[in-house]
């Protein structure tokens, strides 16, 4: 049944859940729109309606074609509604959860695409904070682009922005996705640009391997991970794009690429990423640890037209996991934890690790310790015969020499045996 949403739109129908509110088929007087309606408890936040108005010139102004387009903002009694334009396709996280790891030049040319979004969004000083695969949108009903690639489009712009109130954020609390939070963030610096650009190097990362680079396990050794750890190599790639991958994913905020220089990287580097396969085997999909619970929060879509199921959000949320509507943080809000946590947590998370290590690099690894047992076992074997036939040609040459000569001298003039009889 049609809803009427201020004075100019109706909605029909959910397309989708997220943890912020719901998103709705709409019709506005310019066409069909998505409207996402906030939760209701951040609808009745007054605080929060302020900076709802507050930012609405700046939203309504982001116009790029990587950008989803925000048309309007409506307050109207209970409601708090973002009048999007409507994306007909998928998300990014739906798509990696069906197709596994993308192949090289189609993830490098969705991330270039967002790159270009992120520029213009960074040019009038707007910082996403939650660059995630569950807010890249697919555009598929745009003409393809390099190597069949969907376009690619970034949404939930400045929600993060308008949700984190400073009486909700208090210092020691981090708002973000864990997987996707660049370090500074962790140590609590002003998030700024460039945590933007580490998020989306995570997500390409994500892309071309299935799984994050710092991600699995405890929140806590997550973020031990980003600020400690260093990016584990995608095997197989073209120095160019490793390159800058590990220059995005750079500790120091200054060192990383910004949005549109890493726009242009990556599109150099198609060239040498045609025809390249998808680096990630289907198996490694079975072969994910199961999520413990509360690990994950799960939305289902309601059955629909161009409706699907998707995976919400972090990994592993350190307070309660939130069900989709019931709380008030629109993404992942989690406690800071102190250095001696953070230390703690490094036993346990290289033990996670080697265990949610991917089948592939499992397998690997159980393969190289097979060969070098083998190589060890056949070494030793060589080394034995060796020994035991110089201690036969011994025995064989003291035989000899004991039959050709006097007991008296045996043993004395043994390399005057050998060598013969005087030439005088
Ligand atoms: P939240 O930010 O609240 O977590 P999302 O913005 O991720 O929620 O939206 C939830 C889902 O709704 C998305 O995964 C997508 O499938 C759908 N959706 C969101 N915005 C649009 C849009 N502009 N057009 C079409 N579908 C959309």
């Amino acid at each position: 049944m049609a809803r009427k949403i201020g004075s100019r739109y109706t909605v029909q129908q959910v397309i989708g859940r997220g943890s912020a509110g719901t998103v709705w088929l709409g019709e506005g007087p310019d066409g069909p729109v998505a409207v996402k309606l906030l939760r209701e408890d951040l609808a009745s936040d007054q605080v929060l309606v302020g900076r709802f108005v507050q930012e609405r010139a700046a939203l309504t102004s982001l116009d790029h074609p990587n950008v989803v387009e925000v048309r309007d903002m409506v307050v109207d009694g209970d409601d708090l509604a973002l009048v999007m334009e409507l994306v007909q396709g998928t998300d990014l996280r739906s798509r990696l959860e069906r197709e596994g790891a993308l192949a090289p030049a189609v993830a490098v040319s969705v991330i270039a695409d967002v790159a270009d979004g992120l520029a213009a969004a960074h040019a009038a000083g707007i910082v996403h904070r939650d660059v995630k695969p569950e807010n890249v949108l697919l555009d598929l009903a745009a003409p393809a682009g390099p190597g069949g690639a969907p376009r690619a489009k970034l949404t939930d712009f400045g929600i993060a922005r308008l949700v984190d109130a400073p009486r909700r954020t208090r210092a020691t609390r981090i708002i973000g996705t864990p997987d996707y939070l660049a370090p500074e963030i962790i140590e609590g610096l002003e998030p700024r640009a460039a945590v933007d650009i580490y998020a989306l190097a995570t997500v390409l990362y994500e892309l071309l391997t299935g799984f994050t680079p710092f991600g699995g396990g405890h929140t806590g050794a997550v973020l031990r991970r980003h600020v400690t750890e260093q990016v584990p190599p995608v095997p197989g790639l073209p120095e160019g794009l490793s390159r800058i991958i590990t220059e995005c994913l750079a500790k120091a905020p200054a060192s990383r690429l910004r949005a549109a220089e890493l726009a242009t990287r990556l599109r150099e580097q198609l060239p040498y990423l045609v025809g390249l396969p998808p680096q990630l085997p289907p198996e490694r999909a079975e072969a994910e640890p199961p999520l413990t619970p509360g690990e994950a929060v799960y939305t289902e879509v309601d059955a629909g037209p161009g409706t699907h199921r998707r995976r919400r959000g972090p990994a592993v949320p350190l307070v309660q996991a939130p069900l989709p509507d019931s709380t008030r943080d629109t993404h992942t809000s989690l406690r800071r934890p102190s250095d001696r946590e953070l230390a703690s947590y490094a036993a346990e998370s290289q033990a996670q690790r080697r265990e949610a290590a991917p089948a592939g690099h499992r397998k690997g690894r159980r393969a190289l310790v097979r060969r070098r047992r083998l190589y060890a076992v056949l070494i030793a074997a060589v080394l034995l015969l060796a020994g035991a036939a110089a201690a036969y040609s011994a025995f064989a040459q003291e035989r000899h020499a004991a039959g050709a000569r006097p007991a008296g001298i045996h043993g004395v003039t043994d390399t005057h045996a050998q060598s013969g009889p005087p030439n005088h």
